[in-house]
């Protein structure tokens, strides 16, 4: 392409046209990454999102990918009327793509904080940054939440670990259908709370322990006081008694006294101490009837392979066969069992009939089965 010979008139002229056809394009293209969106198309190319595919098959960088979903999920939000009045602006130059996307995150965070825009709010702040540079615009987002930080926050795309990435990735798959759309940050939150739950309970466990070892410390030493008060007593009531038998006998009948005495103290000994070495609680306590009947108990000597599987056998068979991903693209999130034929026609939930697909994939496969107007109903929107 020779510009050389062009007038300078010429070459401005044609390079506004461009431009504004460059932006025509771009509404062109947002209506199509919506209507490839709404029937999951990217799954039958085996990509995870809409975002996946952008930077794998459209080869868009990860930002100019999140900017043009941003804006397209925008207009997808905004009434008829007001769509055609922001496409136009968008035509001629007077809403950016960076403003738009934007103007998206501040609707999305003031969602999250229970602050949602209704579509009149939404198109009054649309018309404010018209015209107005990023900058401008990001004050223009803060005069309606002060807290609204233009700056990115931190996302799982900033995290340069790949390993990391994946494992909190595959984290926030797991919560996707409690939690969906959680950010790094809630992610975080959660994982601290789950990790140090267990800590809380075991210091509440400690303390409700040591309060009950304490009373019964208290309550031990006591009879144990009482015990030892008692015991000295009897003593010197029976040194006492001795002491008064061996003034009123003589040496040798003492001793004949003691020799028939001891007979019985012995006996006393023995009764008293057999019986307890025998009924001491700890040596009763070895469960072994227990753990006999558990060994031949009719349930475990009967072959697995002679019962049916239980519904929760097949599942835990199903998920580890298939990893616990989707079968489709490989995605860890939000994933759910799916049959292959389906159960509304007499599928059965059985290992061949059942597989494991993200949720993208799932409503992507039902569209194929039921048809995009039968589906449309049904579909979880974006
Ligand atoms: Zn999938």
């Amino acid at each position: 392409m020779n510009l050389k010979n062009l007038s300078d008139q010429v070459l401005l002229e044609k390079t506004s046209e461009l431009a504004y056809r460059e932006r025509s394009t771009l509404i062109e293209l947002l209506h199509h990454l919506r209507e490839i969106e709404r029937r999951r198309l990217f799954c039958t190319l085996k990509y995870q999102s809409l975002h996946d595919y952008m930077m794998k098959h459209l080869k868009y960088s990860d930002d100019e990918a999140v900017r043009r979903i941003s804006a397209m999920r925008l207009l997808k939000e905004l009434p008829a009327e007001e769509v055609a009045r922001v496409e136009e602006k968008i035509s001629e130059g007077e809403l950016t793509l960076t403003n738009l996307s934007m103007a998206q995150t501040l609707f999305n965070h003031e969602r999250k904080a229970g602050r949602a825009l209704d579509a009149e709010d939404k198109a009054e702040f649309l018309r404010k940054i018209e015209n107005q540079t990023t900058r401008e615009a990001q004050k223009t987002a803060q005069s309606v939440s002060p807290e609204f930080r233009a700056k990115k926050k931190l996302g799982f795309s900033d995290i340069e670990d790949d390993l990391l990435r994946e494992k909190l990735l595959r984290i926030k798959g797991q919560y996707a259908h409690k939690h969906p759309d959680m950010d790094l940050m809630q992610l975080l939150h959660l994982l601290c709370d789950h990790e140090l739950a267990p800590v809380a309970q075991r210091v509440r466990k400690n303390t409700t322990k040591a309060k009950a070892e304490n009373k019964a410390g208290t309550k031990n030493k006591t009879e144990a006081k009482n015990k030892t008060a008692t015991k000295a007593k009897a003593e010197i009531e029976i040194k006492a008694e001795v002491k008064t038998k061996a003034g009123a006998e003589t040496m040798s009948e003492t001793k004949k006294a003691q020799n028939n005495d001891r007979p019985s103290a012995s006996n006393s000994r023995a009764d008293t101490k057999t019986p307890a070495g025998i009924s001491d609680p700890a040596d009763r306590e070895v469960p072994l009837e227990i753990v006999v009947l558990a060994e031949s108990s009719p349930q475990s000597q009967v072959p697995s392979s002679t019962q049916p599987q239980s519904k929760a056998q097949i599942k835990r068979n199903i998920w580890s066969r298939d990893n616990h991903q989707c079968t489709n693209c490989g995605s860890t999130y939000a994933i759910q069992e799916d049959h292959h034929f389906p159960k509304a026609a007499g599928g059965e939930y059985t290992e061949a009939n059942m597989r494991l697909l993200c949720r993208n994939c799932n409503q992507r496969a039902a569209i194929e089965f039921y048809g995009m107007p039968k589906m449309s109903d049904y579909l979880r929107p974006f």
